[in-house]
């Protein structure tokens, strides 16, 4: 009986954003803290376990498949608070045992006794953060390790039995030429990872890179885009499959966390700044850790931007996510589960088929080409406004 109700849950994905790093990187706009203050860190470990313990009451229809540890740096927070996290998750939610569990981890913070920790709790993947093979471009954009120790990192990982490797790599950064890209994928291909992410370089106001952006010899927009084909070229010989704008896998080692965000599932976020998409409603958690925390503690407003979301925004939410990703959409699941005409957007896709920006898939869904990759955004932005049109009438 029990298994039975179990087959009928609802999947769910599971993020917590650990808010720690030993540095912050020229470029990093996300939510963390350079900071080694233990009593800050043990109440924040005290506060998320109390704010899944009180969400795990609301999902007892749920089935927990992946839950995803990201940052900030959660191998720099250490292996025993993200073993409590991971406990405090299993003993409030009901967790598949086939679920994903990944940990990032920055190639300065993974030693032995901590992967062999992880291991034993049942984390199974690992994102390790590389970036380039280049010291000094390391150097420079802030990073605090060298390419050696991301080298014996993996080494590390594969020793404790880790097999499913992804690891992260960026292009466009300072003084970076096509011949250093190509040479850092080529070196990292060498280590045998099961996933890749290659991201861009951008370059976020409010981060130490914004003011001194103009004496850092960045790539320009021309050079990043050759990067960016040149990766997929490069990765495709190699045996890797690209399935979404930045990520590649070789067979059978997709993110299926990241895959729930991109094919509109439901997940859950705890930690400062984390996003969740829960029971027909989108919220992220302050970001401010210790407005986290002390609203956590007293009952205080942790949740802010909580929305409904309308049928119609699913829809647009629907072209944005699938066209990140090369399943593309599907007009005939795009009709039935919206309710809307899909014959104005195919009238578009057929003339981004004319540019070379779309192709339609033996089964009838467009996705976007690598070229149209490249101008995502804009082409993403003349769908919605296509879509809006179709819906109001209007032709402004
Ligand atoms: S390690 Fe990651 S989260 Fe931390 S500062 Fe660098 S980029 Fe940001």
């Amino acid at each position: 009986m029990a298994l039975f109700a179990r087959k009928h849950k609802t999947p769910l994905g599971i993020y917590i954003h650990v808010p720690f790093c030993r540095n912050k990187c020229q470029y990093c706009d996300f939510y963390s803290i350079a900071t080694n203050d233990d009593h800050l860190m043990r109440t924040f470990l005290q506060a998320i376990c109390a704010h899944i313990k009180e969400a795990g009451a609301l999902a007892p229809n749920y089935l927990v498949d992946t839950i995803y540890f990201g940052g900030g740096t959660p191998t720099y927070f250490g292996a025993a608070g993200m073993a409590a996290i991971l406990t405090a998750i299993r003993k409030n939610f009901d967790v598949s045992s086939t679920a994903e569990i990944t940990f990032e981890a920055n190639p300065d913070s993974v030693s032995d006794a901590l992967l062999r920790r992880l291991r034993n709790e049942g984390f199974n993947r690992v994102s390790l953060g590389i970036q380039c093979d280049n010291d000094e471009i390391l150097r420079k954009i802030g990073r605090v390790h060298n390419y050696q120790q991301a080298v014996n990192a993996v080494k590390r990982i594969r020793r404790k039995r880790f097999r499913n490797l992804s690891v992260d790599l960026m292009y466009g950064l300072p003084g970076q030429t096509l011949d250093d890209w190509e040479e850092t994928l080529r070196n990292v291909l060498q280590l045998e990872p099961e996933h890749i992410s290659c991201y861009g370089l951008k370059v976020e106001e409010g981060t130490p890179l914004y003011t001194i952006q103009d004496m850092c010899n960045l790539p320009d927009d021309d050079a990043q885009a050759d990067m960016y084909l040149s990766a997929i070229q490069i990765l495709r010989d190699h045996g890797f499959r690209q399935y979404e704008i930045s990520n590649f896998s070789r067979k059978g080692h997709v993110s299926r966390h990241n895959l729930k965000y991109w094919n509109g599932g439901e997940y859950l976020g705890f930690g400062p700044n984390a996003s969740s998409d829960f029971g027909g409603r989108r919220f992220t958690a302050i970001r401010d850790l210790q407005g986290y925390i002390d609203g956590i503690k007293h009952g205080g407003q942790v949740l802010q931007d909580v929305q409904e979301v309308a049928p119609r925004e699913r829809a647009g939410e629907y072209l944005m996510m699938r066209l990140r990703t090369t399943a593309g959409v599907d007009p005939k699941l795009y009709q039935q589960k919206y309710l809307l005409d899909f014959e104005p957007l195919e009238e578009y896709f057929l003339r981004c088929r004319q540019a070379n920006l779309a192709e339609k898939t033996f089964d009838g869904r467009w996705r976007l080409t690598p070229k149209g990759f490249l101008v995502s955004n804009s082409i993403i932005s003349d769908l919605l406004l296509i879509q809006e049109r179709s819906v109001t009438g209007s032709n402004k």
